[in-house]
């Protein structure tokens, strides 16, 4: 079947570093695909944070102007030539899809074959946003618990930014004990894994509100970074009967850095993967020496890399969602405008929100 594609298109770009006034809505021309990418005409797509550290300049752009945004969920328009779609031959004209290829505040992006995953095909179509929160946001909650620090059965972790999009994704997978009681997660899939990972969490949030979201997400302890830093340590190490957590998923950076060195217990992890409050600090090996503490600062693309890996990945979430194990929270639906986008960014940095802040770019 033949899809009309446009020669132009919509899309929110972006010239220079600097403030959410950077974000301007240009109408450009629509992406040609190279062999081995498809065409995606967008339907839905995602705020994430690492928007505003390119926009801010913390991770720099190659060039100028570039088009925003990581990660949509849309529709499959146009195939590479069948000679060279053999790494991912399943791919079909039509298909509902999610990628994590970039360039994605847009009307239609180009994707390679090995960066698109298939929505579960019993996906209530209104649920199709939920492949937003599955591309950058769950294949990072997943690889986190599964290979920056692979939870066991009983594990003490300190989960920062709780509330936030990875946050909620993350607590879901590694599961606080009283999973047993949280009506979210009640089918038999869901029981085994909890009980196959079955970590203590404890979740850092910044409002009360985002406590009681955390809480209900089936979260143990709750911590306030509004409270003293002696303070929330102090609690760590009473949890843990003086040991402190096996693992610390960090996503806040400058303002944490320390901390973690704190209420992580000897022989334990630090895992750094992101820099919400400003970059980490220089620091000497002998940092990690009291405790022999291990520390890894991953990043979705050199853990997701492979075909094979994205495969492995992908299908271990779809069968996650497929079981409701993992739910995906939306925070709001903001216009594909300037405004709207504008708006989205000022709003994850202003540490209100929870869950996924989604783009309507397409019915
Ligand atoms: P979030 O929805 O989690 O938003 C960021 C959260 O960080 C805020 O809600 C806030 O929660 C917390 N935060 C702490 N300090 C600050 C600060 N000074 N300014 C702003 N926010 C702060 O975003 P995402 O889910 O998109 O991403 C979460 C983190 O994971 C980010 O750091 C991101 O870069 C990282 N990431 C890393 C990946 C990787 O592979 N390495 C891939 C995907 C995401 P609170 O107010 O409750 O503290």
């Amino acid at each position: 079947s033949q899809v009309q594609i446009p020669k132009t298109m919509k899309a929110i770009q972006a010239d220079k570093t600097g403030g959410p006034e950077v974000n301007v809505l240009r109408e450009i021309p629509v992406p040609q695909p190279k062999d081995n990418e498809v065409l995606i005409k967008v339907q839905w797509t995602g705020v994430n944070y690492i928007d505003i550290y390119f926009r801010t300049g913390l991770y720099p752009k190659p060039s100028y102007p570039y088009t925003i945004g990581q990660d949509a969920v849309g529709t499959i328009v146009s195939l590479p030539p069948a000679s060279s779609s053999s790494s991912n031959p399943s791919l079909k004209i039509g298909q509902k899809v999610y990628t994590t290829a970039g360039n994605a505040f847009a009307e239609y992006l180009v994707a390679p074959v090995d960066r698109v995953a298939v929505l579960p095909d019993d996906l209530k179509p209104e649920d199709a946003k939920d492949g937003v929160s599955m591309a950058t946001q769950g294949l990072t909650a997943l690889y986190l618990v599964k290979e920056s620090y692979a939870i066991r059965k009983g594990d003490w972790v300190l989960v920062r930014a709780a509330a936030g999009g990875v946050g909620l994704i993350l607590t879901q997978v590694t599961f606080g004990s009283s999973f047993n009681n949280a009506s979210l997660h009640q089918d038999r899939f869901g029981l085994r894994l909890a009980k196959h990972l079955g970590a203590n969490v404890i979740g850092t949030v910044s409002s009360s509100q985002k406590a009681e979201i955390v809480t209900q997400n089936g979260v143990d302890h709750v911590l306030l970074t509004t409270a003293p830093s002696e303070e929330n340590v102090k609690k760590v190490l009473e949890l843990t009967g003086g040991q402190g957590v096996h693992a610390v998923y960090d996503s806040v950076g400058k303002d944490t850095w320390d901390e973690d060195f704190e209420v992580v217990r000897r022989k334990g992890t630090v895992v750094s993967y992101g820099n919400a409050s400003g970059a980490v600090p220089a620091f000497t090996l002998a940092k990690l020496t009291p405790k022999a503490v291990k520390i890894t600062r991953p990043t979705l693309f050199a853990i997701v890399n492979t075909q094979q890996e994205w495969t492995e990945y992908t299908d271990e979430l779809t069968d996650l969602t497929r079981n409701g194990v993992t739910k995906y929270a939306v925070h709001k639906v903001y216009d594909f405008t300037e405004e709207g986008v504008r708006q989205a960014q000022v709003d994850i940095e202003g540490r209100g929100t929870s869950g996924k802040l989604l783009i309507h770019v397409s019915d």
